[in-house]
């Protein structure tokens, strides 16, 4: 911890605190995720943890969140993030109530890079979810939290995951594998170009049911194109092995037409006066004591 000066407070998880931080040495600016063992002894979260820093702490891509390191005294275990300053996806989505079909485009690209990425490493995430999605200062996505993504190249039994983003092979408990990505692919493409998941409804059944029965339909508002539907119906196909490939998402003609290379929607001016905002909050003290 001596390494660090501390920073604002990020925000909290249901096991610790995120703070913003800089390596005195190198000067570079990091999260430091803060977890205290005894909330680990009482939710039996050992597992995840672990989990968490094994899996992401061997991953290296532009759209994936940087483990750095971790280290752990007697009360805290102590992860090394890549700063995400825009932070969660899920708010931004909800502050605009949906996306343009340029924004969309450009996080299903970056989305499907990075899990190009890690299905080639053999790892799946299995949560991917807006919450789960950071956004650098650049506005460049970042999949975080890999507690619950599984190291395996053979077929799987678990359950887990947001109901709203299960594949139907995971409700019906049956075997599944990195196809299950590429379903919730189909569910966050409709989710930032509509506003919220297809298969919502008011009791956790009927979502459950409406998964399994591929009960989509496109709404009249916001007004999508017939090609970013095209995506969407490629995705949420109930057979796994059906569903279009990472490599032809990222060759199909609304991904090419609308996506970023860049990877960032943000223009230039508003990037340069959010530098300056966020720079100015940083702010940095000795407050060790408190973290
Ligand atoms: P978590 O414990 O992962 O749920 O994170 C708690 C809060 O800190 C959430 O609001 C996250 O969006 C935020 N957060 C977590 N990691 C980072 C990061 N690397 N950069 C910026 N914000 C983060």
């Amino acid at each position: 911890m001596a390494d660090f000066e501390i920073g604002k407070y990020i925000g909290e998880g249901k096991f610790g605190k995120v703070y913003l931080a800089r390596e005195k040495q190198s000067g570079y600016v990091v999260a430091l995720k803060v977890t205290y063992k005894a909330k680990l002894e009482k939710y039996r979260f050992h597992a995840h943890l672990r989990r968490e820093i094994e899996i992401q702490h061997g991953l290296d891509h532009p759209n994936v969140l940087r483990l750095f390191a971790w280290f752990h005294d007697e009360e805290r275990v102590v992860l090394v993030l890549e700063y995400a300053a825009r932070g969660e996806l899920y708010k931004v989505l909800r502050t605009a109530g949906h996306f343009s079909e340029r924004t969309a485009a450009t996080y299903i690209a970056s989305l499907a890079g990075a899990l190009a990425y890690c299905h080639k490493k053999q790892v799946i995430h299995r949560d991917i979810k807006p919450e789960n999605l950071l956004l650098d200062i650049e506005g460049r996505l970042k999949i975080a939290d890999f507690g619950w993504a599984a190291r395996s190249n053979a077929k799987r039994h678990t359950l887990c995951g947001t109901i709203d983003y299960l594949a139907p092979e995971m409700i019906e408990k049956k075997a599944h594998d990195h196809a299950v990505d590429n379903w919730t692919l189909g569910i966050l493409c409709y989710e930032f170009l509509y506003g919220s998941p297809p298969f919502e409804a008011d009791e956790q059944d009927d979502t459950l049911r409406r998964i399994v029965r591929v009960d989509l339909a496109f709404p009249s508002t916001p007004s999508v194109s017939s090609e970013a539907k095209d995506l969407i119906t490629k995705l949420l196909v109930k057979d796994s092995s059906k569903r279009l490939s990472l490599e032809d998402i990222m060759k199909h003609p609304w991904i090419r037409k609308n996506a970023e290379p860049s990877g960032s929607c943000i223009k230039q001016k508003d990037l340069a006066r959010d530098k300056v905002n966020d720079n100015s909050s940083f702010c940095f003290y000795r407050a060790y004591e408190d973290v």
